[in-house]
């Protein structure tokens, strides 16, 4: 028996780990996985995006917003890089204020987070499977791949379904449930969204600096700058990445979302069509495709043209009225979009315990007592750019710190 047990060695499980050992607790760090913190160490292409300098509750989404601004406050990025800078980590900023390790490697990260919960004197014990959990009196009873383990306070940190290649599962959500708690639908976010569109295909690997604007059932509801990255199955890039929760939600009710994609949202419509009339030379014989070869990626061309309904074959002919169908379809590129890369392309879930349900101060079960949950097993999820592991390390902390 120890008087704390931390289920899943991922960036929640491990701070809380360490700071609960710093305070005197007995601590056990159950991973499934044969090592531990494999999303930090693929995280930010191997780099760790870290945190993010600027914390606001609007970068972060649930269904209980209060929840989330109670568990932040006071919880900024200088908490969080105050505990790396005691463990010896130094951490810089890059753009938009998406903070990484000093080193520029996810695996520095990984091995002082490890160093010092040994130091701290957490036991950890990878390949440890926790298939059940039960409470008696005082006591919770796992069922563990490693045979029975009891603890006075549980943590969950099993993280969410996202990524089930680097251990993301949905266990941690069925033992919350066995213990009385409800459950926010989960669905994947920052993941790529796939079409069924031929033409998506004939545009692999093409990437612009676009716009997106999504379209439900008809109506807008939001839209997002950045690359767009054609590809075989649909459409990735920063930009979708950004508009997946709100695509990923929708999906749950509709068949199909409408992106309208400008892939050229650095000129206004007036100035684009500017720039085309002088373009023109109305002697040239030249076949409007290739005309288009010195404006625009030319894999994208026969969208455009088919898109735009252009009845024009040579350069002479085109007039404003043709050169105004072309900048539509440029500006407003239609992409049906029927699902998405699901959770295995999935940085996170949206959705998961509700947090209702949860103390915000401690992180601490109201329905049960000492039983705890930190980190994406919670209904928080962040945006891109390190908030993800911002609220893991945050909200790991509240409960070191209130164990
Ligand atoms: C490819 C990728 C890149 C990412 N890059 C970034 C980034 O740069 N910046 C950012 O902020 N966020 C990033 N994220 C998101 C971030 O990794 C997660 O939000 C964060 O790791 C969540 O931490 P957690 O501790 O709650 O869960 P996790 O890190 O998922 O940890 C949960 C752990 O619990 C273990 N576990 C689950 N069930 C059991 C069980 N029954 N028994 C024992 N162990 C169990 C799992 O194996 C896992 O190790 C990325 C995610 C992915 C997939």
């Amino acid at each position: 028996m120890v008087d704390m047990i931390v289920v899943g060695a991922g960036a929640a499980g491990l701070i809380a780990s360490i700071t609960a050992a710093r305070a005197g607790q007995k601590v056990t760090l159950l991973e499934q996985n044969n090592k531990i913190g494999k999303k930090i160490l693929v995280s930010g292409n191997g780099k760790c995006n870290i945190d993010n300098k600027y914390i606001s509750s609007n970068r972060f989404h649930g269904q209980n917003p209060e929840f989330i601004e109670m568990v932040l406050e006071g919880y900024d990025f200088n908490v969080v890089e105050k505990f790396f800078t005691s463990i010896g980590l130094e951490i810089i900023e890059g753009k938009e204020g998406k903070m990484f390790p000093l080193s520029l490697q996810a695996s520095s990260v990984v091995e002082l987070l490890e160093y010092e919960a040994k130091k701290a004197g957490v036991q950890i014990l990878c390949d440890c499977a926790v298939t059940s959990i039960s409470k008696g009196g005082d006591t919770f009873t796992l069922e563990t791949s490693l045979g029975n383990k009891k603890c006075e306070k549980l943590l969950l940190a099993s993280g969410s379904p996202a990524a089930p290649q680097l251990g993301g599962s949905n266990s941690g959500y069925a033992f919350a449930t066995r213990m009385g708690h409800s459950l926010i639908p989960r669905h994947p976010s920052l993941v790529q969204l796939c079409s069924d569109e031929t033409w998506v295909k004939e545009c692999t690997g093409v990437k612009v600096a676009g716009l997106a604007q999504l379209y439900a059932n008809g109506e807008y509801i939001t839209e997002k700058k950045g690359d767009l990255l054609f590809t075989n199955y649909g459409i990735s890039g920063l930009a979708i990445l950004d508009l997946s929760r709100e695509v990923s939600t929708r999906l749950a009710d509709y068949d199909f979302c409408e992106l309208n994609l400008d892939l050229m949202p650095e000129f206004s419509k007036e100035k684009l069509i500017n720039l085309l009339l002088n373009h023109i030379d109305n002697t040239s014989e030249k076949p409007i495709r290739l005309w288009l070869h010195g404006i625009i990626n030319k894999k994208l061309i026969p969208v455009i043209l088919a898109q735009s309904k252009c009845k024009v074959l040579a350069e002479k002919e085109l007039n404003r009225k043709e050169i105004g169908k072309l900048v539509y379809a440029i500006k407003n590129l239609k992409l049906s979009i029927n699902d998405t890369k699901g959770f295995k392309g999935a940085e996170v879930a949206t959705g998961g315990v509700n947090t209702t349900e949860v103390n915000p101060q401690t992180m601490e079960s109201k329905l049960v007592p000492n039983l705890y949950f930190a980190g994406e097993i919670l209904d928080v999820d962040g945006d891109r750019g390190g908030f993800n592991f911002h609220f893991a390390w945050v909200s790991g902390l509240r409960v070191g710190n209130n164990v």
